[in-house]
């Protein structure tokens, strides 16, 4: 495997004219290509703000952050964010709403336009393309909010909480689609999210986080095999174990 994203004691204090709030503190860990990390700590630690850094969307007060073995300046497209709300425009059909990242990025080449539409006919949207956002499922708008993330072709996918706003069993069955998803495109993954049992479902590696500033307080690997699927992980008899652990 090889390293695709570095981070060297990174730290991010916010500043405002009366105050100055420290998110980030010393912040250092290597993700390799292919690999899915889960990223937990409790409510307001810094995990949005981590991913705002490795989107490249603010820059660390102190520290570096390396996109294969370049410093990180801005994304350049090789980052998909995937927001904690599906964000999808209610206004535009779903179809619009996939092909949004090309028109962003002024890209209607051939290859892109049958880049997206593979896509769409692989994970089964065909049905769906001429319907609106608020006339599909919840899990559907999430597989629909990660095709879009994936239309851009990032290299990298980062994830907010994407499950947070859905019904348990919802979560569950969306959070085997979007795993499947990711591991099919073979893409290095990074999901933060306060929810210990999503984490240890989906991921090869967990950062464990304190509580604000953020500072890194463990990193779990799991060996387990990968092929089996969130809901099959969450069966195995060493997951509550591993919770307990991890809690
Ligand atoms: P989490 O995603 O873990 O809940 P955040 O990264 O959103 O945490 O926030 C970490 C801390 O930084 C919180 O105390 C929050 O209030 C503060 N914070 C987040 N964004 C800003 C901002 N743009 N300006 C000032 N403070 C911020
Ligand atoms: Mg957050």
């Amino acid at each position: 495997m090889n390293e695709i994203l570095k981070c060297i004691k990174v730290s991010l204090t916010y500043q405002s004219e009366i105050s100055e709030t420290q998110a980030v503190k010393d912040l250092s860990f290597t993700i390799q290509k292919g690999e899915f990390v889960a990223i937990i700590g409790p409510s307001g630690c810094g995990k949005t703000t981590i991913l705002s850094l490795l989107a490249g969307l603010i820059t660390p007060t102190t520290g570096t952050i390396l996109l294969n073995g370049e410093k990180l300046i801005n994304s350049d497209n090789k980052i998909g964010y995937m927001f904690q709300k599906d964000e999808l425009f209610p206004w535009r059909t779903i179809e619009k709403n996939i092909y949004l990242p090309l028109e962003i990025k002024k890209d209607k080449t051939k290859k892109s336009l049958e880049f997206v539409k593979s896509l769409i006919d692989k994970y089964q949207l065909t049905d769906f393309i001429k319907s609106y956002p608020n006339e599909i499922s919840g899990g559907m708008k999430q597989r629909v909010a990660l095709i879009r993330t994936l239309a851009g072709n990032p290299e990298i996918l980062l994830l907010d909480e994407p499950f947070s706003a859905l019904d348990y069993q919802t979560k569950l069955l969306v959070c085997n689609d979007v795993y499947s998803i990711i591991k099919q495109e073979h893409k290095t993954a990074i999901l933060v999210t306060h929810d210990i049992s999503e984490a240890l479902s989906m991921a090869d590696k967990i950062i464990v986080l304190s509580k604000r500033p953020a500072q890194i307080l463990n990193v779990h690997n799991y060996t387990q095999d990968m092929s089996l699927t969130p809901l099959k992980r969450r069966e195995n008899k060493n997951f509550g174990s591993e919770f307990e652990k991890l809690w």
